[in-house]
């Protein structure tokens, strides 16, 4: 009887892994290049909950035009690490808030693409130069609730408005609208990162000079 019992015992299929060993369903060609290049893909454990408006992967920016052929956000192993940490003390801020992203690794073809579109060099990299987005250092980043709604902020994303200086402190945008940004800048300096004075969005990762350019191309 007790051999019959450890007989079915075997047969029993072995535990399923748990929700936080959940990787990526699919690993394409890109998506392997990129994480031996020392990328992550943000959507995935072991990160937070966060969200993701990729603008340059459909026409809404200033573009007007589609930019990528890909939807995910991908930043190297350094610039992520230090998003979670700025996570972690926005938890100790405001609880329940979490990040939305606009853009972050931008490969060199796409940036030459955006160039193409809009060849200003006082809104975009020359690609002979090269954008922090094409090391993976850079990323494009607003609050969100928990529920992905974005924060209000002084300005929509890639507005070239003054008014999306990150020292505009005018009586053109409301309080909260600076409070806001203002959480942003301190959680995310506080974090490794320095901003650009004209973006209240966009954060490179302190250290970005020494990460090559990449033209990785994502496939999902
Ligand atoms: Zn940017």
């Amino acid at each position: 009887m007790k051999i019959k019992w450890l007989f079915i015992f075997l047969l029993l299929p072995p535990l399923l892994p748990a929700q936080e060993d959940a990787v990526p369903p699919a690993f394409t060609a890109g998506d392997i290049q990129l994480r031996e290049a020392g990328f992550v893909n943000m959507a995935y454990p072991p990160f937070p909950k966060f969200y993701f408006d990729m603008r340059y992967a459909g026409t809404e920016n200033f573009t007007g035009k589609k930019i990528y052929n890909f939807r995910s956000c991908w930043l190297r192993k350094e610039a992520a690490e230090a998003v979670v940490k700025a996570y972690d003390l926005l938890q100790k801020r405001r609880p329940g808030l979490t990040f939305l992203f606009y853009d972050c690794y931008r490969p060199e073809s796409d940036q030459q693409t955006l160039w193409d579109a809009y060849p200003d060099p006082r809104y975009i990299a020359p690609p002979e130069k090269g954008s922090r987005h094409s090391r993976g250092m850079a990323a494009d980043i607003t609050l969100a609730g928990a529920d992905g709604a974005p924060l209000e902020m002084p300005t929509g994303f890639d507005s070239f408005s003054p008014l999306a200086h990150m020292n505009y402190n005018g009586k053109k945008i409301s309080a909260s609208a600076k409070q806001n940004r203002e959480l942003l800048k301190q959680i995310m300096l506080d974090a490794g990162f320095t901003y650009t004075r004209t973006e209240w969005w966009h954060f490179d990762k302190i250290g970005w000079a020494e990460y090559p350019i990449e033209d990785i191309q994502p496939e999902d």
